[in-house]
């Protein structure tokens, strides 16, 4: 048998609702350390996804893992390894924990890891590849697996609610051994623009009243899009927005999800740590109110498309920006210095803060507290220490405001 259960995590946030806010539909295609969005592979790989069983486990070597790497077609010969170093030999011939001899879903089980260290705290990952000798005999090294996470031993307080699920004070534990509660089954899963996998949200409100503003889904591996295998998370997908003049519609659609009207977003993080989780909370505003002057959205200057997040060339640095992004310092002679931010271990997303326009759009600051956004017109300017006031447009926040139906942004407004 196959293992094709679903352990399901939510997480909950009661957070305080100072606004609402968002739009249907966004894709998230940004990584980091600790959840490292996986590329899909390449038209000619042979290889299609793999997977972890589980997909974290404890650091210190004393439980066990599987990892499955599934081929497009047979092979003769596959070998784990992390770096250079040889791990162990998958099979595919249903010994040693592999489901079914010649499916061309090669095993290896039995494997522990002792982690040298945690990246981020109490978590860390560890990466692998597989080396692979086709049937004609050539070999080939696949970097593109998914990456084995690392816990340190911990004790949390949960319980049992019922069988199959478990709580903990923030997560809700969901057992989902017939895969009733997502569309897809795991690793393969379209989560894609909250049109689908709405009944793992109504699962959660089974058992808790409606109290949430964002509920994070964790379905606790790395999860593929059905049609071409990239990594398929995280997503942010807002359930409402009551927000008006921030570049979003208004829309409600609570209902679907189990709220009875106050969930904001839900997010989609399959595996990782949870700095990417300010970020696409962040995407419960939207993020589109630069769209009007070019300077968040699809038609960016120079034609480039940032989605729902401001131009790396803006200087809207912060959580909401595209990677990368621009830190800028006045000269005081009419000039600029400006320099590419560079990413940390963790593309930095762990100290970014938001922007004061972002804050604005939770309603956390009043327009006057925003600077004007500043816009390098020619990313290939020859001297970045010495960039010319010319060289960049400039909004104000009124000139913002205005774009965006004037105004200002507008809370709560009743229909
Ligand atoms: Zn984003």
């Amino acid at each position: 048998m196959r293992n094709c259960h679903a352990l399901i995590t939510l997480l909950a946030a009661a957070l305080i609702t100072i606004g609402f806010y968002a739009q249907p539909c966004f894709a998230e295609d940004e990584g980091a350390i600790g959840f490292r969005t996986l590329p899909a592979p390449p038209a000619d790989s042979v290889v299609s996804y793999a997977r972890w069983t589980p997909a974290v486990i404890f650091g210190d070597g004393s439980d066990k893992t599987k990892l499955e790497v599934y081929f497009k077609s047979s092979v003769r010969k596959v070998k784990l390894y992390t770096g250079s170093s040889f791990i162990a030999d998958l099979n595919d011939d249903g010994e040693d924990g592999d489901a079914r001899a010649g499916d061309n879903i090669w095993t290896v089980g039995g494997l522990t890891k002792n982690a040298y260290s945690y990246q981020m705290g109490d978590y860390g990952i560890y990466g692998y590849n597989v080396k692979i000798t086709r049937h004609g005999g050539s070999e080939e090294t696949y970097n593109n697996l998914p990456s084995l996470g690392l816990v340190k031993r911990q004790k949390t307080k949960s319980w049992k609610v019922k069988r199959n699920v478990y709580a903990s004070r923030y997560t809700l534990f969901l057992i989902d051994k017939q895969g009733r509660f997502l569309d897809g089954k795991l690793p393969l899963c379209a989560v894609y623009c909250g049109k689908s996998n709405k009944q793992v949200f109504r699962e959660f409100y089974k058992y808790y009243n409606d109290k949430f503003d964002f509920l994070t889904v964790m379905p606790v591996c790395t999860i593929y899009r059905p049609n071409d295998y990239a990594e398929n998370v995280p997503y942010c997908v807002p359930v409402q927005n009551k927000v008006r003049n921030i570049g979003v519609p208004i829309f409600d659609d609570t209902a679907e999800f189990g709220s009875k009207g106050r969930l904001q977003s839900i997010v989609y993080h399959s595996f990782g740590y949870g700095a990417i989780l300010d970020h696409e909370v962040g995407h419960n505003w939207g993020i589109k109110i630069g769209d009007a002057l070019a300077f968040s959205g699809a038609n960016c200057q120079y034609g480039q498309t940032y989605g729902w997040h401001y131009s790396p060339y803006s200087t809207l640095t912060g959580q909401m920006a595209a990677f990368p992004h621009l830190e800028l310092s006045d000269n005081g002679d009419g000039t600029y210095n400006v320099k590419k931010y560079s990413y940390g271990g963790d593309y930095g997303m762990t100290d970014r803060c938001y922007s004061k326009l972002t804050l604005y759009l939770m309603g956390l600051v009043p327009p006057d507290d925003v600077p004007p956004v500043m816009i390098l017109t020619d990313p290939d300017y020859p001297n970045y220490s010495k960039i010319p006031a010319g060289k960049f447009d400039s909004f104000t926040i009124e000139e913002i405001m205005a774009a965006n139906g004037g105004g200002g942004r507008l809370l709560r407004l009743v229909d």
